[in-house]
């Protein structure tokens, strides 16, 4: 009898088919993928160099400059989620040594701080409770002490539910100095955001929100003085996957013949460039449009089954992330589990600096519609019915 050289065994989880259950996914993201973004997904593949892919890079390329309002030549998509587009940003921007300012009114600052000090940059926070923004006082306040070279906020600030306001932002900056780096992961497509207009040095977003599309691609954008920044480096920067120029390069950005730098998800390009086609057909503003209605919609029959909107002044909400505080009473992991089991929707609790203050119900891209709506507060008011504690 041979006998085997294995002493590992086939796992018994991979012999079974996949399983992959129906859901609303009305969380913070991913958001629900649409018939038409699946299929290109799942359309044969092509070689990363092929012509045929290099033109789809180019539609992205296109896309994402419109979705960003911007004529920016390097402009591209990280082959990445939103924390890799984050990352990348950070470390072609800053250099060991570089002061910078991170707006932190939830998690996404805490992120960009942690990985600038992990950079080796001198960072400043400028400090918010979360639910709230920072005005251009507060911002110029922070310019003037610390003289930053690079300024991080976030436009859709996922865990606590607030829209930044970004007018006039990058003018102040660029008077001091600074660069502004903006995170729309969470808002591109769902609040309006104008690159050029608003003097944004680098813009990045993410697949898997507002476009539709499965995680693992990134739209990145740098305007020409950051680019002007990064070609003053001293030292390289520190990834060579996240090189803004081997990237630059690969997508056609710098005017040279495209070279190899990494096997792209081709996959995933496909998905992120119907994604964008999707919105340049629906448009810009009436996308805007769609979520602002959705979210009015949903905020006042939140209000209407007595819950407290988290975010107090109606113009600082998210229009794609609704942010409600935990009921008095409740546990809001019942009340998440609740709607898991039982309705089949996913909503989710606080993250961060929101964790059991708040929950989170996102309405995304193709989610984004009335009937979601009464879904979901549907779903709640059962929840509110079911879930009370008594002892509590
Ligand atoms: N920034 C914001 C505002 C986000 O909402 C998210 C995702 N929740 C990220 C960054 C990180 O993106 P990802 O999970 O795709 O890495």
């Amino acid at each position: 009898m041979a006998t085997s050289l294995l002493r590992i065994p086939p796992p018994q989880g991979l012999l079974r088919p996949l399983a992959v259950p129906e859901r609303l996914l009305l969380g913070p993201g991913p958001s629900n993928v649409p018939p038409r973004i699946l299929a290109a997904g799942s359309r044969q593949l092509l070689g990363h160099m092929h012509p045929e892919v290099l033109q789809v890079m180019d539609e992205i390329k296109a896309g994402i400059q419109y979705a960003f309002q911007t004529q920016n030549r390097l402009t591209l998509a990280i082959s990445g989620t939103g924390h890799c587009a984050m990352e990348a940003a950070l470390l072609n921007l800053l250099e060991h040594g570089d002061t910078t300012m991170v707006a932190v009114n939830g998690i996404w600052g805490q992120r960009a701080a942690d990985i600038a000090r992990r950079l080796g940059a001198n960072v400043h926070e400028l400090l918010k409770p979360p639910g709230e923004y920072f005005t251009l006082w507060d911002i110029e306040e922070g310019l003037v002490q610390h003289k930053p070279l690079v300024l991080f906020i976030t436009h859709g600030e996922s865990s606590t539910g607030v829209l930044q306001p970004l007018e006039g932002l990058g003018e102040l900056c660029h008077r001091h100095g600074c660069l502004l780096l903006v995170d729309a992961v969470a808002s591109l497509g769902g609040a309006p955001i104008f690159m050029d207009q608003q003097e944004i040095d680098v813009l990045y977003s993410g697949s898997q929100k507002v476009l539709n599309a499965p995680p693992g691609s990134a739209p990145i954008s740098f305007s020409e003085r950051a680019r002007e920044k990064m070609l003053r480096r001293k030292m390289q920067p520190p990834s060579f996957y996240l090189d803004m120029g081997w990237l630059a390069n690969y997508w056609g950005c710098d005017g040279e013949a495209r070279r190899y730098h990494h096997t792209a998800p081709i996959n995933s390009f496909f998905s992120l460039r119907e994604g964008l086609a999707m919105l340049a057909e629906l448009g810009l503003e009436s996308s805007w449009e769609r979520h602002r209605a959705n979210c009015t919609q949903l905020c006042q029959g939140l209000c209407d089954l007595g819950l407290e909107l988290f975010v107090k002044e109606e113009k600082a909400r998210l229009p794609t992330i609704t942010t409600v505080s935990v009921p008095e009473g409740y546990d809001w992991k019942e009340i998440t589990a609740f709607l898991m089991d039982n309705h089949a929707i996913e909503i989710a609790g606080g993250l961060g600096p929101s964790v059991g203050k708040v929950l989170r119900i996102g309405l995304m891209g193709c989610n984004s519609t009335s009937s979601n709506v009464d879904r979901v507060l549907r779903a709640l008011q059962d929840a509110l019915r079911r879930c009370r504690r008594s002892r509590l």
